[in-house]
């Protein structure tokens, strides 16, 4: 049987010219960067080659590129990093509802910390009112922490309003870019960001490697502690491979990300058209203009997601109800509840994230095993009654 992945945001493959890079450098750039003999010095200057690339992708200085573990270390050290210098004095803080965990939880556990934190509501097209951050700012406010490109629904939030509120307050803003960078081009200072947040392997380089942009004048408190690493920010012998597999796979989506970006956006409108004319009572969860390109999330009334799931996994397609990270888990999506979707209706919702590997009859292929597992599950189904 033929399989088709249709589940990007989960995670992506690695580029073959990504791959090209990291298994060489996995034998040959083994020199710890932080020695100063010969294998130091290759691995040092790797590194920084890597660092160059990723701050090509954000349009920054290089040193304002820290690397990480990935999308959750960088939101942490943002997070952590901003609350945590202000411990005694100002002790209040801003996100979303519709955060991913990596920054849902780390907010959770700043509230353990004593921390008061306002979780800003969206709209039903899951996006969020500039103005609802506004008003939430108080004069204790430390940190803004708002993502750029939702992971389940692909709503893009409007990041350049956002950083102007809070650079006008005088609070840090964070935006959690882990799904949008690589869909979007991305220009880390035209959006007025402090701190943005990267993931290798949503951008076709490896798992355990991801970046944080600090912004230049902005300190982070460290996360862990040890070396003086990373300009004191991520003490750990750097994963030289990883960062370079990293800036290889960003320069290479800075490079043909427009056009290809194109190509996955028309893609996805097939496929969403061509479910939505073939299988009846489905809707389109979230804004259909503000999205990243590869994304649409939809929900099929009387239908349980995750047999969908499992239905078109047995016919060779790979697709997501709710985020791949919360998946076993039984609660609907917090995201759809929070736009004001029904349990049911969240329940029944599927998520299909293309990327580079996806072509036309892929698609339609797909289109029609949708149809016929719709149609299957809805028989069998004790809730749908089909409409006249
Ligand atoms: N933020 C968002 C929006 C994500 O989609 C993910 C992963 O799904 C993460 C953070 C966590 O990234 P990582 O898996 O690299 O830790």
């Amino acid at each position: 049987m033929n399989r088709f992945y249709f589940d990007h945001n989960a995670t992506t493959p690695l580029r073959p010219e990504v791959l090209q890079t990291l298994a060489p450098a996995l034998a040959e750039v083994y020199g710890n960067a932080s020695s100063i003999h010969y294998y130091g010095q290759i691995a040092k200057q790797r590194l920084e080659m890597a660092r160059r690339q990723l701050a090509g992708l954000l349009k920054c200085d290089p040193r304002e590129v820290v690397f990480v573990s990935g999308g959750t270390e960088a939101d942490n050290l943002a997070i952590f990093g901003i609350a945590r210098q202000n411990e005694s004095a100002r002790r209040h803080a801003i996100t979303t509802s519709i955060e991913h965990p990596a920054v849902l939880s780390a907010f959770a556990q700043l509230e353990r910390e004593g921390v008061d934190v306002t979780y800003a509501r969206v709209g039903s097209d899951g996006i969020v009112d500039p103005n609802e951050i506004r008003r939430a700012i108080r004069p204790d406010t430390v940190l803004i922490s708002v993502m750029h490109a939702n992971n389940e629904i692909g709503t893009m939030q409007p990041i350049e309003e956002i950083a102007a509120i809070a650079k006008d307050a005088g609070v840090a803003f964070h935006s959690d870019g882990v799904q949008a960078a690589g869909k979007i081009p991305i220009d880390a200072k035209a959006l007025g960001v402090d701190l943005y947040s990267i993931s290798g392997h949503k951008i076709y380089a490896p798992k355990g490697i991801g970046a944080l942009y600090v912004r230049n004048g902005i300190t982070v408190s460290k996360l862990l502690h040890g070396g003086r690493h990373e300009r004191d920010r991520r003490p750990g012998t750097e994963n030289v491979p990883g960062a370079m597999a990293l800036g290889c796979a960003a320069e290479l989506s800075e490079r043909d990300a427009v056009s290809e970006n194109r190509r996955i956006a028309a893609l996805r409108d097939r496929l969403e058209q061509g479910i939505v004319d073939r299988a009846p009572a489905v809707g389109i969860n979230g804004a259909r203009d503000s999205r990243v390109p590869n994304t649409t999330n939809l929900h099929f009334d009387g239908i349980e997601g995750e047999a969908m799931v499992i239905s078109l996994d047995l016919k060779g397609f790979a697709v997501s109800s709710g985020s791949a990270c919360s998946s076993g888990a039984v609660e609907p999506s917090h995201v759809l509840l929070a736009m004001g979707l029904s349990r049911e209706l969240a329940r029944s919702s599927l998520r299909f994230s293309l990327g580079r590997d996806n072509t036309e009859a892929q698609v339609d292929a797909l289109i029609e095993a949708v149809a016929e597992s719709a149609a299957h599950l809805r028989k069998i189904s004790p809730t749908y009654t089909a409409r006249a």
